[in-house]
């Protein structure tokens, strides 16, 4: 009957084992029970939205993500500013040094043929991501990063070469502009995550985005670039109202920035053992 004294000790090893995970869910789960998240993101360091976003934001008690392009008007005149906006808890990412985008594709003009990413070669992007999160950190401290692609786009060479890799390397999320609806967590790519436009959006379909978000237990990443002046504006008073309405609903939806979300994210992954993307 000796060969019952192991069985016994693997049961009683097993049953320890599973122990301290007996309450931990085997499904996605937000901090706080909140159904889903929600970041608010700004592209390009833009002055309205240290002049009106950033206000409004500070009122409702919310983070957000500042995706800053180094080379902005903003980020050589009023620094200090950019920095209060980091020690006051929102995260300062980045959004590249230059802006280069792809002057190839339609409309896109207004491009400088300078900062031209079909142009660019893979070494040059990284060197100069590089340098924009050194900058960064001279601003804030911090080492771990995000960021958004500028226009969305994520190649070089005529779009022969793909840099993807490289933000992949450098960054724990990476932000995208299109708005795919996640049916899951497990949906999601980290290196170019959708986000929803609040340009030229009203309040009813904001709210239907964040609440089809809510019922798929998904993020709702909203973008914006001016909040009420400079371009491709957010309605300032839409801005106010999503903020409303979160405060409304800060049980169901988890509001914070982009790293918090994403860092929360992957822990979510590593805990459930989904493969990233
Ligand atoms: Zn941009």
């Amino acid at each position: 009957m000796t060969y019952l004294r192991p069985l016994l000790v693997l049961l009683l090893l097993t049953s320890l084992r599973a122990a301290p995970f007996m309450n931990a869910s085997d499904s996605f789960t937000w901090p706080g029970g909140a159904g889903a998240a929600v970041c608010l993101t700004y592209d390009d360091s833009l002055p309205s939205q240290l002049d009106i976003a950033y206000p409004q934001l500070e009122a409702a008690g919310v983070k957000g993500t500042f995706f800053l392009q180094a080379k902005a008007d903003t980020m050589e005149q009023r620094l200090e500013e950019w920095r209060q906006v980091g020690a006051a808890g929102h995260e300062l990412a980045s959004h590249s040094l230059y802006h280069p985008c792809r002057r190839g594709l339609p409309g896109r003009d207004w491009v400088a043929e300078s900062r031209d990413l079909d142009h660019y070669t893979i070494e040059r992007l990284r060197d100069e991501l590089l340098l924009t999160n050194t900058l960064l950190q001279a601003l804030d401290g911090n080492n771990a990063r995000t960021f958004a692609y500028p226009c969305g786009d994520t190649a070089v060479a005529n779009g022969q070469e793909s840099f993807l890799p490289v933000t992949n390397e450098l960054y724990l999320a990476s932000r995208g502009v299109s708005s795919p609806q996640l049916s899951s967590m497990k949906e999601l790519d980290f290196n170019n995550t959708p986000a929803f436009d609040l340009s030229h959006q009203d309040l009813k379909s904001t709210i239907a985005y964040l609440e089809s978000c809510y019922k798929s237990g998904t993020v709702a990443i909203f973008l914006n670039h001016g909040v009420g002046g400079d371009y491709l504006v957010t309605d300032p008073q839409l801005h106010q109202e999503l903020l409303d309405y979160l405060a409304a609903n800060q049980d169901r939806f988890w509001v914070d920035t982009f790293k918090a979300v994403m860092t929360h994210t992957r822990q979510e992954f590593e805990r459930l053992d989904w493969s990233v993307q």
